[in-house]
């Protein structure tokens, strides 16, 4: 069965989750395997068996290099394991209804390699991934690499999917848009949201800017903003250190945009060190809806 045909069986079965991103009716998957909504707006599968719901053309800041570079970091090295195995953690003990089949959705999920670790360190069989993001260099990638998830392009803005279509909402080092975030959360939910803390990567910084490096940053404002939109349920400090191969720091400069605009020799000082220690430093927000009608 080609990619395309696997693709669209998946998306009908969860076609009620999904809205069409120009007028909002539901959609629904037709015979010649596209997405029609009830006033005949069509999308077609990509060979790839990913879906563009873009209503408007995007110009990504990201090419194929980044997402290649982040693909290879984050299945391949141990820098984000113990992030997945946190997250794992929380999924299961706020949704572990294992008997269910719901929607776990990474909304900014970029090639989709921190969704598919997610799912695959949670280890639902009925739970059905779905990774939204702007770039189509990433979801092709990932719809590539990936099967058994649903891959879109499309807007955070404008999400296609439907009212509270959202067992456990992803959101991990992504923009956000909590309005539609809200919206499309059920009211059973939980979203994570996963933003860097002022030493994240700071090995990286300090090696690319010196010591004199402004860009350490805080991360208050966005937390204000997650609890104005969401019950806090929690919020975990998760700081840990890996020791990175050469290979794997020019993986991680490749993927990092601080890197586009250091000076070209402290960046290769940097990546061709032998080995070293990389800080990770992430909170990582949970909330559910505060939404009672
Ligand atoms: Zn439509």
């Amino acid at each position: 069965m080609s990619k395309k045909i696997q693709s669209a069986n998946l998306v009908d079965t969860w076609s009620s989750s999904l809205k069409c991103p120009l007028c909002g009716s539901p959609v629904k998957v037709n015979e010649y395997a596209g997405l029609v909504c009830l006033k005949h707006h069509a999308f077609d599968f990509s060979k790839h068996g990913y879906l563009n719901l873009l209503t408007r053309p995007a110009v990504g800041k990201y090419g194929k290099f980044l997402f290649d570079a982040r693909h290879h970091l984050i299945t391949e090295s141990s820098l984000y394991k113990p992030l997945h195995k946190v997250l794992r953690d929380l999924i299961l003990k706020d949704a572990p209804e294992a008997e269910n089949s719901w929607m776990m959705a990474d909304l900014g999920c970029g090639e989709g390699s921190h969704l598919q670790s997610v799912l695959k360190a949670c280890d639902l069989p009925l739970v059905t991934g779905l990774g939204l993001d702007i770039s189509k260099e990433g979801i092709t990638l990932a719809a590539k690499k990936y099967e058994g998830s649903i891959w879109l392009v499309g807007d955070l803005a404008s999400l296609p999917l439907a009212d509270r279509s959202c067992r456990v909402l992803l959101n991990i080092l992504s923009p956000a848009n909590y309005k539609e975030f809200t919206r499309i959360l059920r009211q059973d939910g939980i979203i994570v949201k996963v933003v860097p803390g002022p030493g994240y990567l700071k090995e990286l910084r300090q090696a690319l800017y010196g010591d004199n490096e402004k860009r350490s940053y805080s991360n208050k404002h966005t937390s204000d903003l997650f609890c104005r939109h969401f019950d806090r349920l929690d919020t975990i400090q998760l700081n840990y250190r890996q020791r990175l191969n050469g290979a794997e720091l020019q993986l991680l400069a490749s993927m990092t945009p601080l890197a586009w605009s250091s000076d070209p020799e402290r960046l290769q000082d940097f990546v061709r060190q032998e080995s070293a220690w990389v800080t990770v430093d992430l909170d990582i927000l949970v909330g559910k809806s505060d939404r009672t009608d």
